[in-house]
């Protein structure tokens, strides 16, 4: 059934994303939106807008009741849940699909198995897929950790199986920190998460992060190759490219077969990344997790392979078989992106809410900005500091960093601080221009040379 009214039940840079890809579709759109997001770029653009409560996410985008409800009065008949927020969340798939209407996403109960982060594991090594070494499922109890983490080894990872968001991970290094931080984390994640479960992991040191782009229709899985995300600070990402830098032809088939084989294992449905630990002195990769929703860093992939992700989403959502095969689907050059978020870097990143006076973005071959902003706009100080992703093309990655250094030097925004700095000064590091990091690379880098990133200054008519 095509989808004719789509509601986006998400804010800021992917609601304006959703929305774009909608209208090409020839698509209406519903934006809901909180008490603060109501004079926001994503209202602007759609067909109506609903109120759906109060700035706390917890009583607006949280709120599974009035999103359905303005869904109902509206008449739209899918929703489209972005990141974040509800987006992988099984109860509210199944309650939009109770209401009659279609979620833009994965079935609730495979939202189940792979939205949790230690049954997917088991799902992976049911598929054959290499998991990190660890616990078989949940920790029943702290006692039970020990043992585990005896085994295989210190440092080790607490995970919340309900985490998200770098948020729910701890590292103890030996057994007595084990047996302090396991409750401590069982607690933290019931509170966070509204799920205490905890598994546990072996710390694999200087890994890369790389991660698997798929799109299935229920029947059929593609891979749409892989990105890179290893510049990473508390554990979130902060730049991501495609391809990887460290992947041969035959780690890159690999890799990403296995990705296929256990999306087509659960039958997915919709678009998927599935997330891996890559230890290049070894070539071995290990899965970490699934997310089963569109990733906030899927334009780099869609810039290298022409296919626009959140369109596809919609059409098969609506009962379109996949429209690409795999045998179509080629790396065409290389493309970064960098989130620009509203925090200061030389200030240990503290967050920098405030109104957009004025700004200069930049243009020309190559560059997109996926972005939140218009001249005037208050950011609300609610939500994450994500202002939009400066992306870049280019034939080689050699191009892209230099088109990357080109488009930051044009940047511009008055009235408050930017993260837009830190990627100038990252790509002219030679081991960032080399490609020679891993998930541990950045946080020791800034410690040397984060208070020296100075704001795009000047350039600006009055
Ligand atoms: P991606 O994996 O797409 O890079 P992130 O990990 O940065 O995405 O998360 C995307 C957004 O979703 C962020 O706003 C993040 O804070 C939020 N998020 C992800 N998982 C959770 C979760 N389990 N609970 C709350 N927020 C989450
Ligand atoms: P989230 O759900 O918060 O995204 P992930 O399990 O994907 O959590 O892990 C987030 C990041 O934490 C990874 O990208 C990586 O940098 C680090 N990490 C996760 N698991 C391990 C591990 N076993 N060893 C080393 N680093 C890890
Ligand atoms: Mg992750």
């Amino acid at each position: 059934m095509p989808i004719n009214k789509l509601l986006i039940a998400n804010r800021g840079e992917i609601a304006v994303r959703i929305n774009r890809a909608a209208r090409e579709l020839g698509i209406r759109t519903v934006q809901v939106h909180s008490a603060a997001d109501a004079d926001s770029l994503a209202v602007e653009l759609a067909d109506e807008a609903v109120d759906i409560g109060p700035p706390a996410a917890a009583k607006s985008y949280l709120n599974a009741g009035a999103i359905l409800e303005a869904a109902r009065e509206t008449g739209a008949d899918a929703v489209h849940p972005g990141y974040g927020f509800l987006a992988e969340n099984a109860e509210f798939a199944d309650a939009v699909e109770t209401a009659g209407m279609i979620f833009v996403g994965p079935r609730g109960d495979t939202i189940r198995r792979m939205g949790d982060k230690a049954a997917a594991r088991q799902a992976a090594q049911e598929a054959g897929v290499p998991t990190v070494p660890g616990s078989d499922g949940l920790l029943t109890d702290p006692g039970a950790a020990r043992a585990i983490a005896d085994k295989i080894g210190y440092p080790v990872m607490i995970k919340a199986t309900a985490g998200g968001g770098g948020r729910g991970i701890r590292i103890a290094q030996n057994g007595d920190e084990l047996d302090t931080l396991a409750p401590q984390a069982a607690s933290e994640a019931n509170a966070a998460f509204g799920d205490g479960g905890l598994y546990l992991e072996k710390v694999i040191e200087r890994a890369r992060h790389i991660e698997v782009q798929i799109l299935g229709d229920g029947n059929e899985v593609v891979h749409l190759f892989e990105r890179e995300c290893s510049l990473q600070r508390r554990r979130q990402k902060v730049w991501e490219e495609a391809p990887s830098p460290a992947l041969d032809a035959e780690t890159r088939e690999a890799l990403c077969g296995s990705a296929v084989r256990l999306a087509k294992s659960v039958g997915y449905r919709g678009a998927g990344t599935i997330e891996y630990l890559y230890d290049d002195k070894t070539g071995e990769f290990y899965f970490i997790e699934m997310n089963t929703r569109i990733q906030v860093e899927h334009p780099v992939t869609e810039e290298i392979t022409g296919v626009d992700l959140v369109a596809e989403m919609i059409r098969i959502a609506g009962g379109a078989p996949l429209s690409v095969r795999q045998a179509d689907l080629a790396i065409k050059g290389h493309a970064i992106e960098v989130r620009i978020n509203a925090e200061d870097p030389a200030n240990n990143f503290m967050p920098f809410p405030g109104v957009v006076a004025d700004f200069r973005f930049p243009g020309g071959p190559g560059v997109r900005f996926d972005h939140m902003l218009y001249p005037g706009y208050q950011i609300p100080p609610f939500y994450d500091s994500l202002l939009g992703k400066l992306i870049v093309h280019g034939e080689s990655r050699e191009h892209a960093i230099a088109r990357l250094q080109r488009a930051v030097s044009e940047f511009r925004i008055d009235g408050l601080k930017t993260t837009a700095p830190l990627f100038s000064a990252l790509a002219e590091d030679a081991e960032v221009r080399s490609g020679a990091v891993h998930t541990g690379w950045l946080e020791p880098w800034l410690e040397d040379n984060g208070a020296g990133l100075a704001q795009n200054e000047g350039g600006l008519a009055a």
